[in-house]
């Protein structure tokens, strides 16, 4: 069965407010609906699942962009604009549930819109013989900016990625897999597509997809975080990716801000 947000609403009472990976507001600061602290709980859960992990980066995203090569280093400010997302479009996402034929990179946020789950669930578990390792799934504005910038500098090895604001990893409809050749064709049966050679890795849904057309939400989310955090420098809410909040972003801290995700406030 597919886990909604909501499953870990009660847990989540517990923990929001708390410093879980810095990723949710003050109880005191505005109303906190469900949604918001159960990606916290269950962000956490992965990250104490095997190894422990590294302490977070304390710089921001553009000296982030000079430290190596996985989109994990902004992992704490992507839990918040997901949280924040989630505010705007509650339960968008479903966790892809644990399959013993299926492996996440550290960087995955294991989430996809339904139609786009239930696709690659049918898919993995008609082919129990076959193990399938995910290295990308829901992207935030943030790693997109990553990939992006660093494609553009050629480096990474990254062959293609998306300006921020148009890539459908950032809305939940697309994922990148090691050995591709081995899951096209179940993948396309099940209503993905490959975008052949020059993005090997990719596969996206579009079955019954609305093509992308809220991919800006990711950027509003992030948006609505800075004007949270920096008042004094606002920015237009407008999910647009444009010269400001390209500043913004580069100039926002990887770990996340101290005030996260708000449903309801400002
Ligand atoms: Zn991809």
């Amino acid at each position: 069965m597919p886990v909604p947000f909501t499953k870990y609403f009660r847990i989540a009472g517990i923990l929001v407010g708390t410093s879980v990976l810095g990723s949710c507001a003050s109880p005191k600061s505005a109303e906190v609906k469900p949604g918001i602290g159960s990606w916290a709980v269950e962000v956490a859960r992965q990250s104490r699942r095997g190894r422990a992990s590294p302490a977070p980066f304390n710089g921001t995203v553009a000296q982030a962009l000079l430290r190596g090569c996985s989109t994990r280093i902004v992992r704490g400010l992507s839990q918040q604009i997901i949280a924040e997302r989630n505010c705007l479009e509650p339960d968008t996402y479903v966790r892809v549930p644990s399959m013993p034929n299926m492996t996440f990179g550290d960087a995955v946020f294991p989430y996809l819109k339904r139609g786009a789950h239930d696709a690659l669930v049918a898919a993995v578990r008609r082919a129990p013989r076959k193990i399938m390792r995910v290295n990308s799934m829901l992207r935030t504005v943030a790693q997109q900016y990553l990939l992006y910038a660093w494609h553009r500098e050629a480096r990474c090895g990254i062959s293609l990625a998306a300006l921020p604001g148009q890539s459908n990893h950032e809305s939940g409809e697309a994922l990148d897999v090691s050995r591709p050749e081995r899951w096209r064709k179940r993948l396309q049966q099940q209503g993905f597509r490959w975008l052949g050679p020059r993005d090997r890795w990719h596969f996206e849904y579009v079955r019954g997809s609305r093509g992308g057309s809220d991919r800006h939400v990711d950027i509003e989310a992030f948006q609505r975080l800075y004007n949270r955090n920096r008042p004094e420098r606002s920015l237009a809410v407008d999910g647009d990716f444009g010269p400001a909040t390209e500043r913004a972003l580069r100039d926002a801290p990887a770990a996340g801000y101290p005030v996260g995700a708000v449903c309801g406030g400002r």
